[in-house]
């Protein structure tokens, strides 16, 4: 019954009784994002950008990025590509911005502190999206990475409006920009939740050691009440908050998700089904009652019991 829903599963998201939410592809590139227009995406989520740096000694030219982002927004004719500009550094280190001798990357000028080094390659960066925006009829969001305070959220708005771009958004991976979701939407239109930094900066635990995946579980309540203060804010003001890390591909955790006020979840194209699946097996009031219970879990363990 559960694998013939799956395998049934297109179309929009949706609860059962209708609440949408957007289910959308994390991309790196035009291929990605051809498949998941194929695995009915209503459109992209992330947009992850380091791609076209990696292994480059030198920045990839203008023209050059008019082209690689075209054929994302291209494959997503008429459907929303939330695009992310660079975000280098840590566990995505570019030689062409490689920060010297930094004791702690993860800690250092990483993904949008650079541009207040390096102003000219957002700049570029940005103008690239403007034209293959122009080229194409995506409805194109840009959002940056790593941010932390209102103050770098409005200086990356402004940006994004003087490129010509109207939809600007930050990602939420720093607990601090959680805390303070509904002063960030004061400054921009939506948030993403990157749940994979968010889980890492809450819990000083390192995304790439395996040893500390327990502290990095996407059911870990502290998490999921940052989650929470997000999706409050986005409820308050009317504005889209998204989750695009893995915590957004799990199908259990989609109707708790939902129900903690996110708006839409990307996830790789493959992850689609089933979670369209879940949030299309509960009521919108069914989450609600699922996310006050996690939130009053003890632990992740209790957290998922709770859901099963
Ligand atoms: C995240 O941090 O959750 C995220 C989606 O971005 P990335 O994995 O590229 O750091
Ligand atoms: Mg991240």
């Amino acid at each position: 019954e559960a694998a013939k829903a799956i395998a049934d599963s297109s179309g929009p998201g949706r609860t059962s009784d209708g609440h949408a939410v957007a289910l959308l592809a994390n991309v790196g590139s035009g291929k990605d994002a051809t498949a998941a227009a194929s695995a009915d995406a209503e459109g992209v989520g992330l947009f992850r950008t380091e791609l076209l740096f990696l292994d480059r000694t030198r920045e990839p030219g203008l023209d050059e990025q008019v082209a690689a982002y075209r054929e994302v927004f291209a494959a997503m004719a008429g459907r929303r590509v939330v695009i992310r500009t660079l975000d280098a550094g840590a566990d995505k280190p570019l030689p062409f911005l490689h920060q010297d001798g930094e004791p702690n990357p993860a800690l250092g000028v990483r993904g949008l502190r650079i541009a207040r080094q390096r102003p000219d390659v957002l700049t570029t960066q940005l103008a690239a999206i403007a034209q293959a925006a122009i080229q194409t009829d995506a409805d194109v969001w840009v959002m940056a990475p790593m941010v932390s305070t209102v103050a770098e959220a409005a200086e990356f708005a402004a940006a994004v409006h003087a490129a010509g771009l109207p939809k600007a958004g930050v990602m939420i991976e720093v607990p601090a920009a959680a805390l303070r979701a509904e002063k960030l939407l004061g400054v921009v239109d939506f948030l993403s939740i990157g749940t994979n930094d968010l889980s890492q900066y809450t819990f000083a635990a390192d995304r790439q050691v395996g040893t500390l995946a327990e502290l990095l579980d996407p059911w870990q309540p502290a998490l999921l009440q940052l989650i929470a203060a997000c999706g409050a804010a986005g409820k308050a003001t009317g504005k889209s908050v998204g989750v695009c890390g893995e915590a957004a591909s799990d199908p259990a955790l989609a109707p708790v998700l939902a129900g903690l006020g996110i708006t839409s979840l990307s996830m790789s194209a493959r992850a689609l089904p089933a979670v369209r699946a879940s949030l299309a097996a509960h009521t919108l009031a069914e989450c609600e009652r699922l996310a006050a219970a996690v939130l009053d879990a003890e632990d992740p363990a209790q957290a998922r019991k709770l859901v099963s």
